[in-house]
């Protein structure tokens, strides 16, 4: 059994159709990429991933359990899949580490010692180690989206989503961003990825797949969509890019 399985998902949000049939398959330590003009529904389809929006129709399963709008079952889902936005949502009130723990602590009950131990860690993880005690507006944009990938990684999730993870920041600081995602993907992370950084997903991703209009329109290796795109929805998106 696959690590994600989408069947036929649709969502509406009332008579908008977003998703309008999208099937999808995630295979344990996959990076898949995905890409599509803006409002061709790559958030939706993630946050239908770790069930922060229900399927309007379709079915979605995150390692062989279906997600339902059920609390208990939400939960769960939370603590297996990672997400990780745009805009990074720290919690401005509380340092780098408490940012971290705070979920290991509250959701899982960790002792403090040991959600310090491992927030530590993963804050080694993404380089920030020596920022432990920061607060996240004394953090660059690049620092920030770092503590918030650590965040998502403290509740050991088998998947980790990203939506658009460099989009807000400075172009100076994607780098550093993009880099502790590399090194993930290599450690083995299931990744599915909404970027538009062409330069990460051919060089990272197993696979890439292309949104329009709610639906995939094309999927396979990352240099066969990027280089030789057959559908011409494909081709005039990518020509736009450069
Ligand atoms: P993308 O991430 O590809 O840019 P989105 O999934 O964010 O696209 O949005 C797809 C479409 O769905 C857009 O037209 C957007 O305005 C609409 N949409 C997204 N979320 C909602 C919502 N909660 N209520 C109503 N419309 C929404
Ligand atoms: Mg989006």
């Amino acid at each position: 059994m696959s690590l994600v399985e989408v069947r036929n998902l649709h969502k509406r949000f009332g008579t908008l159709e977003v998703l309008r049939g999208v099937d999808l398959t995630v295979e344990p330590g996959e990076v898949v990429v995905f890409v599509g003009p803006s409002g061709c529904g790559k958030s939706t389809l993630l946050r239908c991933l770790c069930g922060l929006e229900m399927p309007t129709e379709g079915e979605v399963v995150v390692g062989g359990v279906p997600v339902r709008d059920e609390a208990k079952a939400l939960q769960a889902l939370h603590r297996r899949v990672g997400m990780v936005f745009q805009r990074f949502h720290l919690f401005p009130h509380l340092s780098a580490l408490d940012n971290v723990t705070l979920a290991p602590r509250k959701v899982l009950g960790m002792p403090d010692a040991e959600a310090e131990a491992l927030g530590r860690r993963m804050l080694e993880m993404v380089h920030l180690g020596e920022k432990a005690g920061a607060w996240p507006e004394q953090l660059s944009g690049g620092q920030q989206q770092r503590v918030a990938i650590a965040r998502a990684l403290a509740m050991k999730p088998e998947v980790m989503l990203f939506d658009e993870p460099t989009s807000a920041l400075d172009p100076e600081l994607v780098g550093e961003v993009l880099e502790v995602m590399r090194e993930l993907a290599r450690e083995g992370m299931t990744m599915c990825v909404v970027t538009h950084e062409m330069g990460f997903a051919e060089d990272v991703a197993h696979r890439v797949l292309f949104m329009d209009g709610g639906k995939v329109v094309e999927e396979g290796a990352p240099q066969q969509v990027l280089r030789e795109p057959k559908q011409p929805r494909t081709r005039e998106f990518l020509s736009r890019l450069l």
